[in-house]
């Protein structure tokens, strides 16, 4: 039997932080013998925000495919592709584009947020229509799992919609895809917003280190009642307790009930959460490590990923272009 297809990706805006590992990384690493793995360093995304400066990109090509390479993703079984190189999603988009309504793009909570965090004032084109381009970037590989943090699911199911009207309208050629969820949907940021991101610069990078994590667990912000040593603390709204949600659970009850009793302090909290990060990120550093020497070999990897993925982003249009009458003469 064919095994199902997963599309994930990245903006290549930064170095991968913990939000992405939690969110999606850990995932993609479980799943990728199960299925066939596609992911995508999404750099044409990227510029809907980073238009002014696309050559910066191209270094953040590089880190994020380090990262991906050192968490575990394996060239031999997943597919890592780059999406400027596949022209074919830029014409899905424009197809797209014809029966997707402004309304909807306007309505879709993530873009909302994202307008509101990142201060956008003027509107871009490019930028409002960027779920209507991600839902080309999920079908022209026939994607059916997306495994992503909750801060995708409204993207998802635009995609999901997006492919159904397509079948609806001319024939069934696209598959309606699914948002995969982690355990972990979304993590906070070290200031204590909702979501750690590489915009808001209140991350833990997968390649920070061991140092640089433990100085910046001291500064993650923790519950706000808790000044002294023996006020108690209230877990559920400290962000470093969510760290330990993630990234502890062994030893969630015992953190849970000694901070409520005050019998733990906060910084003996945070040395312990430092010293668990850091044991998950040792692999990993040595993995990046190994790949940073090797430059040639992961251009390579990611020069053939794209090439597989182009063939078969070629196959899909033609079918789309059969099925809605643009055949030649
Ligand atoms: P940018 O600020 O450039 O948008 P980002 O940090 O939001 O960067 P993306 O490249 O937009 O990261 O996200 C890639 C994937 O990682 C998505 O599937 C997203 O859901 C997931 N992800 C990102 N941040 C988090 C987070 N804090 N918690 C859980 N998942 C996350
Ligand atoms: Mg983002």
């Amino acid at each position: 039997m064919m095994k199902q297809r997963i599309l994930t990706g990245d903006r290549p805006t930064g170095r991968l932080h913990l939000g992405h590992y939690v969110g999606s990384l850990e995932t993609r690493v479980k799943l990728q013998h199960q299925y066939e793995t596609f992911i995508m360093i999404a750099d044409v995304q990227a510029m809907t925000t980073h238009f002014d400066n696309p050559g910066a990109l191209r270094e953040h090509i590089g880190e994020v495919m380090l990262d991906y390479l050192a968490v575990g993703i394996d060239p031999g079984v997943s597919t890592i592709l780059l999406q400027s190189m596949i022209p074919e999603i830029a014409e899905l988009t424009i197809f797209f584009s014809m029966f997707v309504t402004v309304s909807s793009l306007r309505h879709n909570p993530t873009t909302k947020q994202e307008i509101e965090e990142k201060g956008l004032k003027d509107l871009y084109y490019g930028f409002l229509g960027y779920p209507v381009s991600q839902a080309a970037d999920i079908t022209i590989f026939k994607a059916h799992w997306v495994p992503v943090g909750a801060d995708q699911l409204p993207h998802i199911e635009q995609a999901r919609r997006i492919a159904r009207r397509f079948n609806d309208l001319y024939r069934p050629v696209l598959v309606e895809p699914q948002a995969l969820l982690s355990p972990v949907t979304k993590l906070a940021g070290l200031d204590g917003r909702a979501k750690m991101s590489k915009s808001l610069d209140n991350c833990i990078y997968l390649s920070d280190p061991p140092e640089t994590v433990t100085s910046k667990i001291k500064t993650a912000v923790t519950d706000p009642a808790r000044i002294r040593r023996h006020d108690p603390g209230h877990p559920d709204i400290c962000t470093v307790f969510g760290y330990h949600q993630a990234f502890n659970r062994e030893e969630i009850e015992e953190i849970s009930e000694n901070c409520r009793t005050a019998g733990i302090g906060c910084s003996d909290c945070k040395r312990r959460l430092a010293d668990k990060i850091n044991a998950l990120l040792d692999p990993i550093r040595e993995r990046r490590d190994h790949y940073a020497s090797r430059g040639r070999e992961v251009r390579e990897i990611l020069a053939a990923g794209t090439g597989r993925a182009r063939s078969v982003a070629v196959a899909t249009m033609a079918e789309v272009r059969e099925a809605m009458s643009l055949v030649s003469f």
